[in-house]
């Protein structure tokens, strides 16, 4: 049995996507005319499955990343960030962490305070 990825089934709400594709555009359009507007973050997981492959991301502008998450041992939160610009902290303010999808950029305050609780899509992980 073939994949089909042209349905919509990819995607857990294919109008948050085109939503999505569609903020992402305008903040570059703003960019390059040198206004600068507010980006709110969209929770990529909103309208991506952990089966969505890398040609579909890539066209969404999400990354590798699925849950791009830690876990403080101080506090016991695990926090996560949803977006490439959403920074995110747990309730002690230990730990906190930042990239989205793209890349997982964790500050903390005390030394072996948190662990990973990562998560790649499907086909990073069978790579
Ligand atoms: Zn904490």
């Amino acid at each position: 049995m073939s994949t089909d990825y042209s349905g919509d089934k990819l995607y857990k709400d294919i109008d948050k996507a085109k939503k999505h594709l569609e903020d992402t555009l305008s903040f570059i359009l703003d960019a390059e005319s040198g206004e600068a507007k507010e980006y709110k973050p969209v929770d990529y997981q909103d309208f991506t499955t952990i089966d969505t492959p890398k040609e579909e991301r890539r066209k969404l502008n999400v990354g590798d990343i699925y849950s791009n998450s830690v876990k403080c041992l101080e506090c016991g939160d695990e926090i996560r960030s949803k977006n490439r610009h959403d920074f995110v902290r747990c309730s002690c303010e230990n730990v906190a962490i930042d990239g989205g999808s793209w890349y997982s950029k964790v500050n903390c305050n005390k030394p072996d305070s948190f662990e990973f609780t990562t998560v790649y899509y499907k086909d990073v992980e069978d790579e």
